[in-house]
């Protein structure tokens, strides 16, 4: 493979209203193709997340605790589906700025072992790369071989898809400024860490809680945190930025000065 790509995540929060259901938020889906346009990466991976679409439907069904009963597996299918939903949101938006996006279902090509990435389909996405064009995968209702079926995180393909493909960067973009040192929803006096270590990580140093959000399954900034681990231990630098606010995106595919929390291995 040629340049190593960046992995880019453009969180549920982001991209859908998280307290209604299914709805996309079409303004911010819009501004930041057009931000990932004008950066003019030369190798992009995009994943993106569940948010209000994805995630009240798998709580519905029980899907994270996996399969269990014949009643369920409607769910599997309408989980998937309501996330093609999203991601034709997304994709319109990439496409009515010029990207070369192609959907890649995780569905279809990701299966996990106790909720955990055990194999994914790695050649054709490594040719998309190669050819120029930007993957786009998305959290979703996958088959699992020890629980059936299992719900795998936008954040769990993040880590995976940088690990096997390489990638010099992670960039996260979610609806808060980075890490910070409590939920910032939550706690008035949470301070932004600009930068941190995978050990002081480790160790905890700091309070980081799940989301607040209702319905979210896999989300929460703690779970966000454990899945990066493994490809920060990579040495792959991961950037967390604010993508509700406009041009954040934008500065950090341009490696640009950034507002942000930059995580290193050390
Ligand atoms: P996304 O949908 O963007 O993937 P989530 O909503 O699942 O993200 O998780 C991010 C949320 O985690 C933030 O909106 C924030 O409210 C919450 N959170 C909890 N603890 C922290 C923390 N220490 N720093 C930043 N955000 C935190």
């Amino acid at each position: 493979m040629g340049v190593k790509p960046t992995v880019l995540k453009l969180g549920g929060s982001v991209i859908t209203d998280k307290n209604k259901p299914s709805t996309a938020n079409v303004d911010a889906i819009d501004r930041l193709a057009d931000e990932i346009s004008s950066a003019k990466v030369s190798s992009l991976i995009l994943v993106h997340g569940g948010g209000s679409f994805g995630h009240p439907i798998a709580k519905k069904y029980n899907l994270t605790e996996g399969y269990g009963d014949p009643s369920q597996v409607i769910g599997f299918s309408e989980t998937h589906r309501a996330m093609t939903k999203l991601n034709n949101f997304v994709m319109e938006a990439l496409f009515s700025h010029n990207i070369n996006a192609v959907v890649v279902q995780p569905s279809s090509c990701v299966l996990t072992t106790g909720g955990r990435i055990q194999s994914m389909e790695q050649k054709p996405i490594e040719r998309m790369l190669d050819m120029g064009l930007v993957p786009v995968l998305f959290g979703d209702a996958v088959l699992d071989s020890e629980k059936g079926f299992a719900i795998l995180s936008g954040d769990q393909l993040v880590s995976s898809l940088a690990i096997t493909f390489g990638a010099s960067r992670i960039i996260m973009g979610g609806d808060v400024d980075g890490l910070y040192t409590a939920d910032p929803k939550v706690n008035a006096s949470a301070k932004l860490i600009e930068r941190v270590t995978l050990e002081e990580l480790k160790n905890q140093k700091h309070e980081i809680e799940g989301s607040k959000a209702i319905d979210d399954v896999t989300g929460g900034m703690l779970g966000k945190m454990r899945e990066l681990i493994p490809a920060i231990e990579k040495n792959i630098q991961t950037l967390i930025v604010n993508a509700t606010k406009p041009l954040r995106v934008y500065k950090a595919l341009r490696e640009e000065e950034v507002v942000g929390t930059i995580i290193k291995k050390r």
